[in-house]
């Protein structure tokens, strides 16, 4: 099994790939890579398109820059973590009528937080605003707080005896370790709406304590291919079912791609990987039909403070330091958030400070989630970078625990 659909289901679908491969065809930076290749009227057709990886989406959207067919089209965030922000477009709705049609995790006696950021150009909060709305239900719109907001905003979301919060896993442990450190109880709250990361099993820990009623509805998706697929508490946390209009292919090399079957999707969303290898499976939760079970990023993007990091890409930046010879990015997190990121350096640097400077200014993941705190930005030369005993490897990127 290596497509969520049959053949008889993605039959009508293929119109909008074949459409999508007509527009990538017209962009000039992708030469001839795409002269040769058949309209997909099969799935065999489909799978032996070339794949599109992030940057060549960006590289497609500078060329095409889609707009809605009515109402806003809308600018976010998509991919990238070098450099100003990589754009990605969607309309007005972020296309949640047609996960609302298959997934109704809220209804009208519903009040819900919305907890995912308003800002920046992210996605997230927009998308769940937009559910909220097909749900009928109340919406408290949030967005990020300060550390010293928590325990009166949480006093506020007890007193109006909310039913539901929406945010990323690292924000919603936040918001529970906050309550569980206050003495907070959320005991009307039934529903987690998760989005934007994997899900963390500690968050069941401060759940059990702060609501315990409380049960976790997830949604898997991305800025270029908006949501793909959700689940339900009787799901496991890494398994989302695929909608209709999205059509989920696992490689042989295990990696994920994704192609848009909705004709009003505005990113060209043809094989497109997100980088997060996994498999079609069924599901315990005994729904049928295949569901999709993510293992992880291969392309080694590391979340921090809910933005992704291409550690690649600044360790390729570091190396090209003359004397380096090795670099090594250090994560440390405290309760699941970033504290610091360090970039050991093997070799000579006789300017770490300029470096850090560089690093700062050119990296958007790293100037944006350090905005407050700069200086938990590091470039240190040491004399030997953080192997792993275990397997005698030494990681481009390393994620500890404060001490
Ligand atoms: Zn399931």
């Amino acid at each position: 099994m290596s497509f969520s659909l049959t053949e008889a289901q993605a039959a009508d679908g293929l119109a909008v790939a074949r459409h999508t491969l007509e527009l990538l065809r017209t962009v000039p930076e992708f030469g001839d890579r795409y002269a040769d290749v058949a309209a997909p009227g099969t799935l065999a057709e489909l799978a032996a398109l070339p794949p599109l990886a992030k940057d060549d989406l960006n590289t497609a959207l500078a060329h095409l820059e889609p707009s809605a067919a009515q109402g806003a089209t809308w600018l976010f965030q998509s991919g990238g973590s070098t450099g100003a922000p990589k754009v990605g477009y969607a309309p007005t709705g972020f296309y949640m009528a047609k996960v609302f049609e298959h997934w109704q995790p809220l209804d009208r006696d519903d009040v819900f937080v919305n907890a995912w950021g308003a800002g920046r150009m992210w996605g997230a909060h927009f998308l769940a605003a937009g559910l909220a709305d097909l749900c009928g239900c109340r919406v408290i719109a949030l967005g990020s707080v300060t550390r010293e907001e928590y325990p009166e905003w949480l006093a506020f979301l007890a007193d109006r005896k909310v039913t539901a919060i929406g945010g990323t896993p690292s924000v919603l442990r936040l918001w529970f370790a906050h309550a569980r450190a206050a003495g907070i109880e959320l005991p009307s709250l039934r529903k987690v709406l998760w989005l934007g990361e994997a899900w963390q099993p500690q968050l069941e820990e401060d759940l059990a304590v702060v609501a315990p009623k409380a049960r976790r509805h997830g949604m898997f998706g991305s800025t270029e291919t908006w949501v793909v697929g959700s689940n339900t508490p009787d799901c496991p946390a890494d398994t989302f079912h695929p909608f209709p209009h999205q059509l989920v292919h696992v490689g042989d090399d295990g990696l994920l791609d994704f192609t848009s079957l909705d004709p009003a999707m505005l990113n060209p969303v043809l094989r497109y990987r997100t980088g997060d290898a996994g498999e079609l499976t069924s599901c315990p939760c005994g729904r049928t039909g295949p569901a999709m079970r993510v293992l992880g990023r291969r392309d080694n993007v590391v979340q921090v403070r809910g933005l992704g990091l291409h550690v690649d890409e600044l360790l390729a930046r570091v190396e090209r330091e003359p004397g380096v010879t090795r670099a090594q990015v250090v994560i440390t997190e405290q309760g699941g958030r970033a504290q610091q990121v360090e970039v050991l350096v093997l070799g000579a640097l006789p300017d770490p400070e300029a470096l850090r400077r560089e690093l700062l200014s050119a990296t958007f993941t790293l100037s944006t989630a350090f905005v407050h705190d700069p200086e938990h930005v590091r470039v240190r030369v040491v004399d030997a970078l953080i192997g792993n005993d275990r397997t005698g490897k030494t990681a481009g990127f390393v994620v500890r625990e404060a001490s």
